[in-house]
């Protein structure tokens, strides 16, 4: 790949403020000083440095979010803000987005990936992936709620939920559940209570496939990369 490119890529800046870096005569491949924006390298075989520091190259980025409310699971909008504007330079230039989406209001935990293959697989209805969420919901959820999440529930227009898992936290005029379901469908938690009369107050995915929100580690609107585990775990 061209150097102005890989340097860019791994948060150098534009590729206008790498020409001029590389001007400057501090990126050495191989051993080589390396002027020309042009040049190809190869950034998985040979050694580069800018100013004496390795350049790590990923391809691939994995990041997981403790998405705040207030922002859109977007990778850009006109008017408001989305999840990208939540990450540092370094990282947004590798140009991740989000895997599925949580709505404007909903918190808790987002992945966001460059790798298209790995998101293609996560969200694919085959696949069936588990999504937890907590959530608070206005009125007494009763065991019968349990019951029908179990068979499925009827949606507004007429689609026919898959069985999920309803647990009960706490129940009285506010109740505060758990809940799984192995789809996505639009705003389908919200819908899925509004099927039996209620209305949820708050939203927070708790965890998605074998990914946890790592709450010890992330407050609202931060955000740490996969470990590898995570990653491998994911596949
Ligand atoms: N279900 C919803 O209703 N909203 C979300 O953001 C996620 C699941």
């Amino acid at each position: 790949m061209r150097i102005d490119k890989l340097l860019a890529n791994v948060g150098f800046g534009t590729r206008k403020e790498v020409k001029k870096l590389l001007k400057t005569g501090v990126v050495i491949a191989d051993g080589t000083v390396v002027k020309d924006a042009k040049t190809q390298v190869d950034p998985e075989n040979q050694q580069i440095t800018v100013n004496g520091e390795p350049v790590v190259y990923k391809e691939f980025v994995y990041l997981m979010m403790n998405k705040p409310a207030g922002y859109l699971s977007a990778t850009e909008d006109d008017y408001q803000e989305t999840v990208i504007d939540l990450l540092e330079m370094e990282d947004a230039v590798l140009q991740p987005f989000p895997v599925g989406r949580l709505d404007k209001d909903t918190e808790g935990l987002l992945l966001l990936t460059n790798d298209g293959q790995l998101s293609h697989q996560l969200l694919s209805p085959k696949k069936h992936v588990p999504k937890t969420y907590y959530a608070t919901i206005l009125g007494e959820v009763t065991e019968e709620d349990i019951n029908a999440f179990k068979q499925g529930v009827e949606l507004d227009d007429g689609y026919v939920t898959k069985p999920a898992r309803l647990e009960i936290l706490a129940a009285g005029n506010q109740s505060t559940i758990h809940v799984t379901i192995t789809e996505g469908k639009f705003h389908q938690v919200k819908r899925m209570f509004e099927a039996v009369g209620k209305k949820v107050t708050y939203l927070q995915r708790i965890s998605m496939g074998p990914l946890t929100l790592d709450e010890a580690e992330l407050r609202l609107g931060e955000y740490r990369e996969l470990t590898e585990e995570e990653v491998e775990a994911l596949r």
